[in-house]
C-alpha cells in the first residue's frame, strides 16, 4: 500500500510516498481503511524531531484519523466491520490502511463527514480541557484565545461561545480574524497590534483576562502574563513560536497568577476527565452547536506541502489529508 514514510527527521520535505506492507490487526486491534487524517501542529513537530516525545524513524506520521473498519483482530467485540470510526493516538495514519486499538476508537456522529470526524478529537478535547477541566472557565467569563483561526483555535472559539463565555480572539491576519468572528468571537485583535496588551485588558473590563489559552509561547508568553487579570489562569497548550519563554516566577507571585500546562496525551489517561469532556461535547455536537472546521484538504502525495503550509501559517481550521 502507499504510505508516507519518514526515514530521517527534519523539515516537511523529508516525507516521501513509499510502498509498504499492509499492517495486520493484532489482538484487540482493528484495521481501518483511512478516509481522512487530521494534521496537528504536533505532527509537524514530530517530523522535525521537536515534539514532547522522541520520534523513532522510520515511521509513518498521522495520529488522528477517521475511516471504515475493514477487519477485526482477535477478541474485538465493541466494533463492527463497515463501521465508521475516529481514532486518536500513535502514528501510521498517512496510509491506505492503519491499525488502532479497538478500545480507543470513537464512533462517528451521523452528521459528520469523514474529514470532520478526523478534525474533531484532538482539537475539541484539548479545547474542552483548556476551557473547563484545567481552565475552570465559567459562563460570562472572558477568555483570550490565541491562533484563533487554527484547528485548536476554531474549536476553542466555538466551544467557549457554546459554553457561554466571552471570547477575545487573536490571529495574524484580518482574514483569520474574520473566521473567528464568524464563529462568534466577541472581540478580535491582530497578533501584532501595537496596543494589543492594553486593548485586551480594556476589552475584558479594564482588569485583564481571567483565562488565557496560550499556544504561541516565546516572547508572547510574557505578554500573556501582562494581559491576564490578577488571579488569572494561563493554560499553556502549545509553543508554536518554538522559542523559549524565559519566565520570571516572581511575576506570578505578585499578581497571584496560575500557569497550568495541558498535554492531551497524558490527560487521556485520566478517565474521569475524558468521560466528563465526552459527556459535555456529545450534546453540543448533536445539536450542531460545535462543528469541526475542516480547512484545506490535500492528497497523500501532497503531505509535505500540507505540513509546510501549517508551518507557514497559511492554513485555517484543521488541515486534512485524504490518502
Ligand atoms: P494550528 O492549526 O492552530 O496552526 C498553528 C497556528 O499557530 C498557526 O496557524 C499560527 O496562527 C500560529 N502560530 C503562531 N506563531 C507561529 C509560528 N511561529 N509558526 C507557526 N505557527 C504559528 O495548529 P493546531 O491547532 O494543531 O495547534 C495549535 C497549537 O496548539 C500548537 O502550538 C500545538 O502544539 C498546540 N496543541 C497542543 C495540544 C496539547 O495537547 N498540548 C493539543 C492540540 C494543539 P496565526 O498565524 O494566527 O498566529
Amino acid at each position: 500500500m502507499k504510505a508516507i514514510v519518514v526515514e530521517r527527521l527534519g523539515p516537511p520535505d523529508v516525507m516521501e510516498v513509499k510502498e509498504i506492507p499492509v499492517p495486520q490487526a493484532g489482538e484487540g486491534e482493528i484495521r481501518i481503511e483511512v478516509e481522512a487524517v487530521g494534521i496537528n501542529f504536533a505532527d509537524v513537530l514530530a517530523v522535525a524531531g521537536e515534539y514532547l516525545t522522541r520520534t523513532r524513524v522510520p515511521y509513518t506520521p498521522g495520529m488522528e484519523f477517521a475511516g471504515i473498519v475493514e477487519s477485526l483482530g482477535e477478541g474485538v467485540t465493541n466494533v463492527k466491520v463497515g463501521q465508521r470510526v475516529a481514532c486518536l493516538g500513535g502514528s501510521g495514519a498517512l496510509a491506505k490502511y492503519a491499525v488502532a486499538k479497538a478500545s480507543g476508537v470513537i464512533p462517528v456522529p451521523e452528521n459528520f463527514t469523514g474529514a470532520q470526524a478526523a478534525a474533531f478529537p484532538v482539537s475539541y478535547f484539548t479545547a474542552y480541557h483548556g476551557l473547563k477541566t484545567l481552565g475552570r472557565g465559567v459562563e460570562g467569563e472572558w477568555v483570550l484565545i490565541q491562533a484563533a483561526a487554527g484547528a485548536l483555535g476554531t474549536a476553542s472559539v466555538q466551544l467557549a461561545k457554546a459554553l457561554g463565555m466571552n471570547v477575545i480572539a487573536m490571529a495574524s491576519t484580518e482574514e483569520k480574524l474574520q473566521l473567528a468572528r464568524d464563529l462568534g468571537a466577541d472581540v478580535t485583535l491582530l497578533q501584532d497590534d501595537p496596543d494589543r496588551v492594553k486593548k485586551v485588558r480594556d476589552a475584558a473590563g479594564g482588569k485583564g483576562v481571567p483565562l488565557i489559552l496560550e499556544v504561541v509561547g516565546g516572547k508572547r508568553f510574557q505578554e500573556s502574563l501582562d494581559m491576564a487579570a490578577d488571579q488569572g489562569r494561563i493554560i499553556v497548550i502549545g509553543n508554536a513560536s518554538r522559542e523559549d519563554a524565559g519566565m520570571r516566577p516572581v511575576e506570578l507571585m505578585k499578581r497571584n497568577l496560575t500557569v497550568t500546562g495541558l498535554w492531551l496525551t497524558s490527560l487521556m489517561g485520566d478517565r474521569q476527565a475524558t468521560v466528563a469532556a465526552a459527556e459535555a461535547l456529545t450534546p453540543l455536537v448533536a445539536s450542531g452547536k460545535v462543528t469541526p472546521q475542516v480547512g484545506p484538504t490535500y492528497a497523500l502525495a501532497e503531505s509535505a506541502r500540507a505540513f509546510q503550509d501549517i508551518l507557514d501559517r497559511k492554513t485555517t481550521g484543521k488541515v486534512v489529508i485524504e490518502p
